[in-house]
């Protein structure tokens, strides 16, 4: 009794208290995240096999799952030329047909007792084409006795798991299956009763059961598209506390005091006044949506998404316009000086008469610093535009109204939060990276969402060209044809100078590179090592036409803005991420000229790569492309690792389940809005659970 108890202590036990791990496989397991018996219940199998039928082997179809019985009928060991990896090859029949099965690098214990010629097994795996003809790789093959005995590996549904050195599969298997028999009624279910109703939502031991070992006859597609309702009840419990904990902070940011702007008509009209342009219905859309957030008395947390070049900052301009104008300060934030200097100058062009203004970046001296600080400070100046050296402690404003954080995507959650720190700011972030919206909602579960999905009339398409390097001079061509014209150029690499490691070009060498061809017209170089005030002057001449070609990093990857520039040559596009691509092509087709980007493929491109290069062609849209992006680099690396705040999941996926995102989110409003503290004793575990895991991530309740 007393044994019975201590063994099962609950899922929060080593997993060393389960039966056959020892430190040294617990040290494995650890690889694969697993310390607890929970972190294993919820290490869900990747994929399933379904070994409960078998089949002839001239029933097995190509590039499919298949389990038969058979004879060997030969064997041998083969070396890689060279290499000290062996290959077994194993020829069995069974009188419908023969197939080969090969072994690449195998271990010589594993088969040594069973393989010898007429001996009968069970041949599980996958079929391959090889050469013309069918063959199985590192299937798993059993002697016919050990299968049928088996109940484990043989006979079922069986789950298979991420491997590691030294973990294989049938040991993995075995492990869980003691984990399951013997914890998985010891996870607590905190799902409230009534939404487990109203999802129909199975008991959670039993579906922890289910999705590591599935009863006889369930869909086995299903279970490896992650579409089994056993699997969606883990998804879904996992996003469901994740929306709570968004729903719950929104709730907590509406009720913090806000600031009720005025908006007066004539300040409205003298905003109007002042703009270059006419708005676009878009931008005309987002700016009443501001204003109502303004007015209003719970405090403004909007997101402007925007395709590149769709005209967000003159909306965020218009903003602090109003801030200003009801004797308020405004912060802007922008992820490099390049950008902060640009706003800071189209501001003062724009308002200059109106406003004082100022810039806050690193590299301005200590002096002129002090002074900018003590002018924020003493509420001289009304819009601060920075980088984040506006976050850094020693700056205090007056009577700070609004902050803006451009290309938010740049910044993590936290830096967005230290700078409203500095007041009880209405908030503005704007992205250009259109994440689809139902992604929005989650990644940036706490903000309201408006969408600038359109730009400027007037603009040219912007054509792309996926070229290879015998096109090489034709481009050039080309190029010098616009420059002569009187257009600019970019032209874009990975690197900035030579590298050992990687066989690519570099802008250091480019730029010789580049004089030389383009003989007569001005070289300008900018990248991340460049000096402060030479990239400003650089900047300068590109923005002032003295300089026809500017070779560059990324570094102009984001927001800079020069419309007569025409030609975006990029060149080793198969290195930046779809996203980033569409980002630099964004630099170009601002103005009124027909601009074209071109992405140099070299020789050789990868058949993943040139699909990615024709993705892009093939649309403008940020959208689709971010879509794209997203399905084949995973949110991820989509997001990058700057994108803190946003918890890894274990079961969820944000692309494949992103339905069961949507439920979890409206069930979690739904919740929330009966009782938005979780005091009702149906929800006393949920609100337990909640705080355990947001406890130092999202800051949500009052307790
Ligand atoms: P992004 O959304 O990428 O930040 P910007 O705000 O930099 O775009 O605007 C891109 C360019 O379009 C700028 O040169 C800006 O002056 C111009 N622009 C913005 N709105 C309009 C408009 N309504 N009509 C014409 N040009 C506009
Ligand atoms: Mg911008």
């Amino acid at each position: 009794m007393t044994m019975a108890t201590s063994y099962k202590k609950g899922a929060s036990a080593s997993i060393q208290y389960v039966k056959g791990v020892g430190p040294k496989l617990a040290i494995l397991l650890k690889k694969k995240g697993i310390v607890t018996v929970e972190d294993a219940l919820y290490f869900l199998p990747r994929t399933y096999e379904d070994r409960s039928k078998l089949r002839t082997i001239s029933e097995l179809e190509p590039m499919e799952y298949g389990l038969f019985e058979a004879e060997v009928l030969d064997f041998e060991v083969n070396r890689f030329k060279g290499g000290r990896k062996q290959i077994l090859t194993v020829k069995v029949g069974d009188g419908t047909g023969k197939i080969v099965c090969k072994w690449f690098n195998f271990s010589d214990r594993y088969f040594s007792d069973f393989l010898k010629k007429g001996a009968k097994v069970f041949v599980s795996g996958t079929t391959s084409i090889y050469n013309g003809r069918m063959e199985m790789h590192h299937p798993d093959i059993e002697p016919v006795g050990r299968a049928t005995e088996d109940k484990l590996h043989y006979g079922r549904i069986v789950p298979i798991y991420s491997e590691t050195e030294g973990l294989g599969q049938k040991t993995i298997r075995r492990i869980m299956y003691n984990v399951v028999e013997n914890f998985s009624n010891s996870v607590e279910d905190f799902m409230p009763p009534a939404v487990l109703s109203s999802m129909k939502l199975a008991p959670l031991s039993e579906s922890l059961r289910q999705v590591h070992f599935p009863s006889k006859g369930t869909d086995i597609k299903s279970l490896c598209d992650f579409r089994n309702a056993n699997q969606k009840r883990l998804i879904f419990d996992e996003f469901f506390v994740l929306e709570l904990a968004f729903s719950i902070r929104r709730r907590g940011i509406k009720k913090r005091p806000g600031i009720s702007f005025d908006a007066k008509p004539d300040w409205l009209n003298m905003i109007n006044s002042k703009l270059p342009f006419k708005l676009t219905d878009a931008q005309t859309k987002v700016i009443e949506e501001i204003l109502i957030d303004m007015k209003s008395s719970e405090p403004m947390n909007r997101l402007i998404q925007g395709d590149v070049g769709s005209g967000k900052t003159i909306v965020a301009f218009y903003a602090a316009a109003i801030a200003i104008l009801n004797g308020k300060q405004v912060a802007m934030m922008a992820p490099t000086e390049i950008l902060a200097e640009q706003h800071y100058k189209n501001f003062v062009k724009l308002f200059g008469e109106n406003f004082k203004a100022e810039l806050l970046v690193s590299s301005i001296n200590k002096i002129e610093k002090q002074n900018i600080k003590t002018k924020i400070e003493n509420g001289e100046v009304g819009f601060v535009v920075g980088t984040h050296a506006l976050i850094q402690e020693d700056v205090n404003f007056k009577d700070l109204g609004l902050i803006v954080v451009d290309e938010q995507h740049r910044f993590g959650v936290e830096q967005r939060l230290n700078l409203i720190k500095k007041g009880t700011p209405d908030t503005i972030v704007m992205t250009a990276t259109p994440i689809p919206r139902t992604l929005a909602m989650t990644l940036y579960g706490d903000l309201d969402v408006s969408v600038i999905d359109e730009k400027p009339s007037g603009r040219q398409p912007i054509t792309t060209r996926v070229v290879t390097e015998d096109k090489r001079k034709v481009v050039y061509d080309f190029v010098r044809s616009e420059i002569q014209k009187g257009r600019q150029a970019y032209f874009i690499y990975p690197l900035i100078e030579e590298s050992e490691k990687l066989m690519l070009k570099n802008v250091k060498d480019a730029v010789r590179h580049l004089s030389a061809e383009f003989k007569g017209w001005n070289v300008g170089l900018l990248h991340g090592k460049v000096r402060p005030e030479e990239k400003e002057a650089v900047m300068r001449d590109f923005k002032d036409g003295k300089i026809n070609i500017l070779v560059s990093t990324t570094v102009v990857e984001v927001g800079i803005d020069v419309p007569n520039a025409t030609v975006m040559f990029i060149e080793h596009p198969e290195r930046f991420g779809l996203s980033q691509l569409h980002q630099l092509r964004g630099r170009i087709g601002r103005g009124e000229f027909r601009s074209v980007c071109i992405l140099m493929a070299g020789d050789n491109p990868t058949e993943a790569s040139s699909k990615r290069l024709m993705a892009m062609a093939a649309t403008e849209d940020g959208f689709k492309i971010a879509e794209q992006d997203l399905e084949l680099r995973g949110p991820g690396e989509f997001f990058g690792t700057r994108q803190h705040g946003i918890p890894g999941f274990r079961v969820g996926n944000l692309v494949r389940d992103i339905d069961t995102l949507v439920l979890a989110r409206n069930e979690a409003d739904r919740l929330i809005k009966i009782d938005p503290e979780l005091v009702m004793a149906s929800n006393r575990k949920l609100r337990f659970v909640l705080t355990e895991r947001f406890r130092d991530k999202i800051r949500l309740m009052d307790s």
